[in-house]
């Protein structure tokens, strides 16, 4: 049966197992600790440690890994159906094992490190004992890559890293980064960057402060200044001048990702707005009879189901394909659809709470910012956007003449030309 909405029998158990664990034991993480990515906090060991063991005993850890990666290579699409759970907690992907953005970073280490790199940060890093960050963009601009200045050049046996580096996500935590640096200065734009692995403690990294959101105060995302900071020649990962490829490698899975783990976000503001609505009552009805009202969550089901179908297409293209270019207009469009969905549904949740719902006592102001985190992070809303229409476009052939293929005219006179003499009455029938 090539098409099935259905999901196996078996793997729905562990669905449901998922459910009741994240919803009784993980969910309440959220309030009693500070971030997941604060691997050392003797809190987060105490609390999260056992329930990272239960998950590895039911056999859910990692689940998007080989299990020459210690995961079940379960693929995609399982991965999408657990995670539109898992997305309901900040804590419940690290319990799982497939927190972004070690994901992406285990992924481009498994592809590229060396024996040694694998044991020394990869194994960690899929035990969870480690986190890492992704340091990439710059202050200066960071959709456009070929503005980048940050330099790596060659030094006997080593590489000397000189640059900034912007929104640098959970480096005061990360054990090491992965550093996008210019090492062939001389190359054609797409091969003159290289991904480089920088231990956090190599000498000359200075995280000059952790930028958050809103009114928060301290944040998690770096800006770093990187001064003669030396590297081994062997920490570039994939050719020199590869980081393009060993990007895609990196970016494709953790855009579908966060995609799945949005699905479960909007649910939630989704679900929260059903209960509200059936639960107030103004002007003698309850919400819920009221039409306006009514449109809100039908348009709101809609967003969620249609994103849900692609999400879920998309995560079986890269299972069929095994290979993210291949897949790349599908995740280009998966993510630039999910900051609209969950800042859509979230801002209606938001509203049908009235005062409430702005409040700091509900979670819509945090799920509306998160949108914009979504329609940023691995790239703004528009980039994505140009790479779906170049790659549909790319499906289509001009038109040679003078009206376009499908003018009517031209269309009825080809229609006649095929079918003309077998109609009867030729004039009443058209
Ligand atoms: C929550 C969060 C976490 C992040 N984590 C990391 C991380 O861990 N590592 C890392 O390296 N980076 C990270 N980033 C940075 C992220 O990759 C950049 O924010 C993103 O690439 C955009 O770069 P910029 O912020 O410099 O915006 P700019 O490049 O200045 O773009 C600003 C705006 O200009 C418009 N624009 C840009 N290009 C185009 C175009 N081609 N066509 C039309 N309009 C355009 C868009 O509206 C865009 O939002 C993170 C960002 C966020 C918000």
């Amino acid at each position: 049966m090539a098409w099935d909405f259905e999901t196996d029998p078996e793997f729905q158990k562990d669905l449901d197992w998922i459910a009741e664990f994240v919803r009784t034991e993980v969910e309440p993480l959220d309030h009693v600790l500070g971030s997941p990515y604060d691997v050392k906090n003797p809190n987060n060991i105490k609390l999260v440690r056992p329930l990272q063991a239960k998950v590895k005993a039911r056999k859910l850890w990692a689940c998007h890994l080989g299990p020459e990666l210690g995961g079940q290579g379960y693929g995609q699409v399982k991965l999408a159906l657990m995670n539109e759970i898992l997305g309901r907690s900040h804590f419940a992907p690290t319990v799982f094992g497939c927190q972004a953005p070690d994901t992406g970073n285990a992924e481009i280490l498994a592809h590229y490190g060396t024996e040694a790199q694998k044991k020394k940060y990869l194994q960690p890093l899929l035990d969870n004992e480690i986190v890492s960050c992704f340091s990439m963009t710059e202050p200066q601009g960071g959709a456009d890559p070929l503005i980048f200045t940050t330099t790596a050049v060659r030094d006997g046996n080593e590489w000397v890293i000189n640059g900034e580096k912007w929104f640098s996500s959970n480096a005061k935590y990360a054990a090491f980064y992965i550093v996008m640096a210019i090492t062939e200065p001389n190359a054609p734009p797409y091969q003159r960057m290289s991904m480089l692995i920088v231990p956090a403690e190599t000498p000359g990294v200075e995280i000059l402060r952790n930028v958050g959101f809103g009114s928060e105060g301290e944040g998690s995302h770096a800006y770093i200044r990187y001064t003669n900071v030396r590297v081994p020649i062997d920490h570039v990962l994939g050719e020199p001048g590869g980081a393009f490829v060993v990007a895609q490698v990196r970016l494709g899975g953790g855009r579908i990702h966060h995609a799945m783990r949005t699905i479960a976000d909007a649910k939630m503001a989704f679900d929260m707005m059903c209960e509200r609505v059936i639960s107030r009552e103004t002007q003698g009805t309850k919400l819920s009879e009221k039409q306006m009202v009514q449109e809100k969550i039908a348009d709101s089901w809609i967003e969620i189901e249609q994103f849900r179908l692609l999400v879920l297409r998309t995560a079986w293209l890269i299972d069929k394909h095994k290979d993210y270019r291949v897949v790349r207009k599908d995740i280009a469009a998966v993510k630039a659809a999910m900051p609209k969905v969950l800042h859509d549904v979230a801002a209606r949740a938001l509203h049908l709470h009235g005062s409430l719902g702005l409040s700091n006592e509900m979670p819509f102001t945090g799920q509306v910012i998160s949108s914009f985190f979504l329609g940023l992070a691995d790239g703004p809303t528009e980039v994505h956007k140009v790479t779906v229409a170049k790659q549909v476009l790319r499906e289509y052939r001009p038109s040679n003449e003078l009206f376009p293929t499908y003018h009517l005219p031209n269309v009825r006179k080809h229609a006649f030309e095929k079918y003309g003499d077998q109609i009867e009455d030729l004039d009443e029938a058209v």
